[in-house]
């Protein structure tokens, strides 16, 4: 039995970054930047109006209630033909050039026509460089936008167009083979009698395999029985990541183990002091790295995401870890009885301008729906007691914690 931390840190050790591969922009969402990107001009690329109103001359600010004559528009696409002069002022858009020689942009809601309509009246006093966004003010030409390693979101898609990359380098994509047994196990159109039980397993790892950027190869559900898994196991061999669910234990029953180092699987650990996600198995077998999940539900799930999700991100040259930690503040007492560290679920939220833990009241490793309610596993060390208010670090889950950060 080793810790959750070495365990983490044998995986990444074995970890070979797949050679990088270019993609167009559309079909990068979730892929790891493999190129460092910089910008090819200057970001705006003119002085642009963050506004509709009025560009006035940069003498006329300073004198209260002037009265300017229309020279001409300003448009996003179509800038104004003529340079700003004084006692001039150039309607505009937002969006469009600021013509040379302003000084600020006045808001529409800020001026006044003149009863002739051939000139405004500037009824504010004007701040210099008000609502205009220099050129070159986001971002210069060649400065790095986004560097290698950055996972692709829609924010980064965003930076990318904005340099014209209508093609991207990005890490390869790992494709990940996964078997799933048990003898009770039946498909979901089936209404579960007599021991059995729906397979929720097979689809819930595919999902967080997917959303770890893998290629997902589905080599469907084996019985307990030594030959078949080894069949289907020994397929699953070729590809970049192994994942077995089910079977790993010490049952009478449980072959994935034995028959992974019969088919030549050199295995790393087989225990992690975790709770849930003890019996987890790793092995190395050429160039595939080879996970064995426990089969209970929630065990697989934490599995996957302790061990499998930062392997596949690695893979892909992915720099931050796939889940955020953070401090949280206990909203109740929590107690780990295990003599292991435990990963309790808990719903987060801001409270009192901290992240506060509400524990759920999870039935254990197969409760499914509390762990579908929770934002966040709180670690709690072998034996300890926590009173409510203090605090304890948490493991943040599902996608609303942003872009990943250190562990
Ligand atoms: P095992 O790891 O095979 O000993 O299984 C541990 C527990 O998880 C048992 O209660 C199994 O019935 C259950 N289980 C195993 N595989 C799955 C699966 N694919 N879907 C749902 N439950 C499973
Ligand atoms: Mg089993």
């Amino acid at each position: 039995v080793i810790t959750l931390k070495s365990a983490q840190a044998r995986i990444l050790e074995e970890v070979r970054a797949l050679p990088a591969e270019t993609v167009e922009l559309a079909g990068s969402l979730g892929r790891v930047l493999a190129e460092s990107v910089s910008a090819d001009i200057e970001v705006p690329p003119f002085p642009r109006a963050a506004m509709d109103g009025f560009a006035i001359h940069a003498e006329d600010i300073r004198r209260s209630r002037t009265r300017l004559s229309l020279s001409g528009e300003s448009r996003a696409g179509a800038a104004s033909a003529s340079p700003l002069r004084p006692r001039e002022a150039v309607r505009i858009m937002t969006g469009a050039p600021v013509p040379p020689g302003a000084g600020a942009v006045v808001p529409v809601e800020e001026t006044r026509v003149t009863p002739d309509g051939a000139g405004i009246e500037i009824l504010v006093s004007p701040d210099p460089g008000q609502h205009i966004a220099p050129a070159g003010s986001e971002a210069h030409k060649g400065d790095e936008l986004l560097a290698p390693g950055h996972v692709i979101d829609a924010a980064a898609i965003a930076v990318l167009a904005l340099a014209g990359k209508a093609q991207v380098r990005v890490g390869g994509r790992p494709e990940l083979a996964l078997v799933v047994s048990g003898d009770e196990l039946r498909p979901l159109s089936e209404r579960p009698a007599d021991g059995t039980i729906r397979d929720t397993n097979g689809p819930t790892l595919r999902a967080l395999a997917e959303s770890a950027g893998a290629r997902f190869v589905d080599l469907g559900r084996v019985r307990d029985d030594r030959e078949l898994v080894r069949a289907k196991l020994s397929q699953g061999l070729d590809a970049d990541i192994l994942v077995a669910s089910g079977g790993v234990s010490a049952g009478d029953y449980d072959f994935v183990k034995p028959t992974l180092k019969e088919l030549g699987v050199r295995v790393s650990f087989e225990a992690v002091a975790v709770k849930p996600g003890k019996p987890v198995v790793f092995g190395v077998h050429g160039r595939t790295l080879v996970f064995g999940l426990p089969g209970n539900p929630v065990s697989a799930q934490v599995a996957f995401a302790l061990f499998v999700a930062p392997a596949l991100l690695a893979m892909q040259g992915g720099r931050a870890r796939p889940h955020p930690r953070a401090d949280v503040v206990l909203a109740e007492p929590l107690h780990n009885r295990a003599k292991r560290l435990a990963l309790m679920p808990a719903r987060v939220q801001r409270g009192d301008g901290l992240l506060k833990a509400w524990p759920l009241p999870s039935r254990g490793s197969a409760d499914v729906v509390r762990h579908a309610l929770a934002d966040a596993l709180i670690e709690m060390p072998p034996g300890a007691e926590a009173a409510a208010g203090s605090v304890a670090a948490a493991i943040l889950l599902g996608p609303r914690w942003g872009r990943g950060g250190p562990w």
